[in-house]
């Protein structure tokens, strides 16, 4: 009788069908498993083309990389979405006599998670696989008065496995050679996803999705759509600034990663409240424009996409800065996904969330006109 009443309930639930199909989750994890380093994105900026290219009308790659899909490109008003698509690695900096090799970082890399990590280094005859070397434990504590050795950038070290300079060299690592963390895309349960660099390559995701589904629905917009994914926002949001310049939109639709606060150590009253699985995180913030971000959350309230709202002070140290003050002010907006672990190789996402910030940014791009009134006053 009770698992009657259950199965009863249960049917009552109705799932709502997603928006994303197979070839969408294999775009996603062949996009997340290729490299992408900062001032290198070429790799990745190739899956995310080849793939964007069956939604837009027109495509063009900005001198640095930055690479940009169009619908309607001859109209006169322009809106992006953007996402950025480098992520954080290493450079090579100094080879020693024993071979063992020393970085410094490109971007925000995180060097606590680093001892014992699996990594690839890009050289000239291709990657070579490489480890970062740490003290055994046994040897760390054999001296019961000597502090713990901590990693940090210059006592971390990789071990590619030649044992002296001309052995690196003679498999193609130089100095400059960048160095990505080895750790993939993978799943968990309760519809969770880790990988590398989700920050922010989920972003490029979700706008190419949103260009699918445009096309897919055939769904005209009344202005031209300019789907951007930007190199170098890791080490200060260039690539964004370089072609806002170029294409200089009426108005942009930024998305990112933004901090989910459940874990351990993290503090809320810094932070905020938000929770992987709960829906799209916009901000507020003197560069997201007051006028666009309500519009953004009137869409929100209407197609019943929950929003998990919260504040940055002075600048939102996304690529939504640049938008919002390159050339005469853009009218920006940022709209983020909340994940776990951010800078580690286990970055960790719920895929409702990828499904209602895609719906969002699609919803809101449906709603919008170049009559949509943005003034202040
Ligand atoms: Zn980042």
């Amino acid at each position: 009788m009770a698992k009657a009443k259950k199965e009863k309930e249960k049917s009552k639930v109705k799932k709502t069908p997603s928006l994303l199909n197979e070839k969408s989750w294999a775009f996603l994890k062949n996009y997340i498993n290729t490299p992408s380093p900062v001032g290198f994105e070429t790799g990745g900026q190739k899956v995310w083309l080849e793939y964007i290219k069956q939604y837009t009308e027109s495509q063009f790659v900005d001198p640095y990389g930055t690479a940009v899909g169009v619908i309607n490109p001859d109209a006169p008003f322009k809106v992006v979405i953007e996402a950025h698509a480098d992520e954080i690695s290493w450079f090579v900096n100094y080879i020693n006599d024993q071979g063992l090799i020393y970085l410094k970082r490109n971007g925000g890399v995180d060097h606590q998670i680093a001892p014992a990590m699996r990594v690839n280094i890009h050289g000239k005859k291709g990657l070579v696989k490489a480890v970062f070397g740490w003290p055994a434990i046994h040897t760390r504590l054999s001296n019961p008065e000597a502090k713990e050795p901590q990693p940090k950038t210059d006592n971390l070290f990789l071990d590619c496995g030649a044992r002296n300079k001309k052995e690196v060299e003679a498999l193609g690592i130089h100095i400059g050679s960048v160095v990505t963390y080895a750790d993939g895309y993978d799943e968990l349960a309760y519809d969770y996803l880790i990988g590398r660099a989700f920050d922010n390559r989920i972003g490029g995701f979700m706008i190419a999705e949103v260009a699918r589904l445009l096309k897919e629905n055939k769904k005209n917009l009344t202005y031209g759509l300019y789907v951007v994914n930007a190199v170098q926002e890791e080490i200060g949001l260039r690539g964004a600034e370089m072609i806002a310049r170029r294409i200089k939109p009426n108005v942009a639709i930024i998305t990112d990663v933004t901090h989910d606060t459940q874990t351990p150590m993290i503090s809320k009253i810094i932070e905020g409240d938000v929770a992987c699985g709960k829906g799209p995180s916009p901000c507020f913030g003197p560069a997201v424009h007051n006028k666009l971000l309500q519009f953004v959350q009137d869409v929100a309230d209407k197609k019943k996409i929950p929003l998990q709202m919260r504040t940055v002070s002075r600048s939102t140290g996304t690529d939504t800065d640049s938008f919002a003050y390159a050339n005469d002010g853009c009218p920006s907006v940022l709209i983020s996904i909340p994940l776990r672990y951010m800078h580690t190789t286990v970055e960790m996402l719920h895929k409702n969330d990828i499904e209602q910030t895609i719906q969002l940014m699609y919803e809101t791009l449906l709603a919008l006109t170049p009559k949509t009134n943005l003034n202040y006053i």
